[in-house]
């Protein structure tokens, strides 16, 4: 069989623990024997990026702004318990997710993958739910203090050539707290640029809700960047037929509760934490979500949501088989092979991109499963734990 060909390669970013166990299995028996599979390697695994001072994962980053699409395993965060647990480490480096979502400017997307086995909490949810999260700012860059005497707070800008604008918070009686955030225009237009390039891409609708009827300056210039950047993608997304929808979050939450799902919502940050959690967990599972990095000028970097599953990763050491759920990483790959596909023009890496995803599901669909999964399913499914290595070989067989 002539395997597919590539024209552009992929960034690859390796990673640690039992996700790069995966990773290797991922490639050497989902795409090796069917593509003929362009990448730029960079190890993003803890101790090469030690051993580079962490360039590396700046260089991957770069290498994504250039070339445009990446897939990523997952990376530890090292804390002190890993200082501790890897003692070359020269340094408690960066989450390599936040450098690389730095350097993009880009906003980060989470789709929980629905299988019919699985129920979402919220029965009229029949397709995903994909929610944007701003990253910058709020709440999450706020100062705040206490005070216990009678008095005034105040808030004053001094802009560099001089002006001094000046607001009183409120005068209080006795102990209160206060609190001061802020937000950029650039970070909020990258944020919606990202947005809408991503509802293109998926064509799906994008919901965006603030509370600007309470916070009309603050939330308003958050509703105002969006509509001016919506301008500019009016006429795709009337070719795409798809829509741009801006509500209140309160209203946003009722509608979301009772939708079928199928679009993107974009939430401010706080909002994004909070409904992010919601939604993944009531569609079911972390180990079936998704997530895509999407910077506004359209570079894409894709991976699971999970994280590099330690746990597993100990007891395979001890040469256990684990049945660890590959599911979200083979999405990264699929996500990364069709978005490739599509840039490039390859109705075939697109196709084979298409054909992976739907092994998984006729994989998931007869019953063969990981662990975590299959305490999930309902019963008239008769789920069947395997072993990481059996549920791939499985997707193999049938994509074969
Ligand atoms: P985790 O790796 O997501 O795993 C937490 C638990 O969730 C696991 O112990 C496992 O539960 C379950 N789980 C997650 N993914 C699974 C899968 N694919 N299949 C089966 N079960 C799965 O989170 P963590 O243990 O908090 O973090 C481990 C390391 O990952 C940390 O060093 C952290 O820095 C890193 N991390 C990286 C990323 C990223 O690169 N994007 C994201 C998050 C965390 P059971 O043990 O009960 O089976
Ligand atoms: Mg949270």
């Amino acid at each position: 069989m002539a395997k597919i060909q590539m024209k552009t390669p992929l960034v690859e970013m390796d990673g640690d623990e039992m996700t790069r166990i995966l990773w290797a299995m991922i490639k050497e028996k989902l795409i090796f024997p069917f593509v003929d599979l362009k990448t730029e390697y960079y190890d993003l695994g803890l101790l090469h990026r030690n051993a580079t001072q962490d360039k590396v994962t700046v260089e991957a980053a770069e290498a994504t702004k250039r070339l445009g699409v990446a897939v990523k395993c997952a990376t530890i965060t090292p804390n002190r318990q890993r200082m501790e647990e890897y003692p070359e480490l020269t340094e408690m480096w960066k989450s390599p997710n936040a450098t690389i979502r730095a350097i993009l400017d880009g906003t980060v997307f989470r789709t929980p993958i629905m299988i019919d086995s699985i129920k979402p909490a919220v029965r009229s949810w029949e397709k995903p739910i994909t929610i944007a999260r701003h990253a910058y700012g709020d709440v999450y860059k706020a100062v705040e203090m206490n005070n216990s005497e009678p008095g005034e707070a105040t808030l004053t800008f001094t802009s560099e050539s001089g002006n001094v604008e000046t607001l009183s918070v409120q005068s209080v009686k006795g102990p209160a707290v206060f609190q001061a955030m802020h937000n950029t225009e650039v970070s909020i237009r990258s944020f919606a640029r990202a947005c809408l390039n991503y509802a293109v891409s998926l064509r799906q609708d994008l919901w965006f809700s603030t509370k600007d009827t309470i916070s009309k300056v603050y939330d308003g210039r958050f509703k105002e960047i969006f509509d001016e950047e919506f301008e500019a993608f009016k006429d795709e997304f009337e070719k795409q037929g798809i829509s741009y929808f801006y509500t209140l979050i309160d209203d946003a939450v009722a509608r979301v509760i009772r939708s079928k799902g199928g679009f993107i919502w974009a939430c401010k940050n706080y909002d994004g934490d909070v409904m992010s959690d919601m939604v993944s967990t009531a569609f079911g599972s972390l180990a079936m979500m998704t997530s895509v990095l999407v910077s506004p000028d359209g570079k894409f970097e894709y991976e699971a949501a999970h994280g590099t599953v330690t746990r597993h990763y100990y007891r395979y050491l001890k040469g256990e088989k684990t049945s660890t759920n590959p599911v979200a990483t083979i999405f990264a790959w699929s996500g990364a092979l069709k978005k490739r596909g599509e840039l490039d023009g390859l109705a075939d890496l697109v196709d084979f991109a298409n054909r992976l995803e739907k092994a998984c599901f006729d994989t998931l669909a007869s019953g063969i499963m990981t662990g975590d999964l299959a305490g999930l399913t309902e019963p008239e499914f008769n789920a069947k734990a395997v072993t990481s290595e059996e549920f791939i070989d499985a997707i193999a067989e049938r994509l074969r």
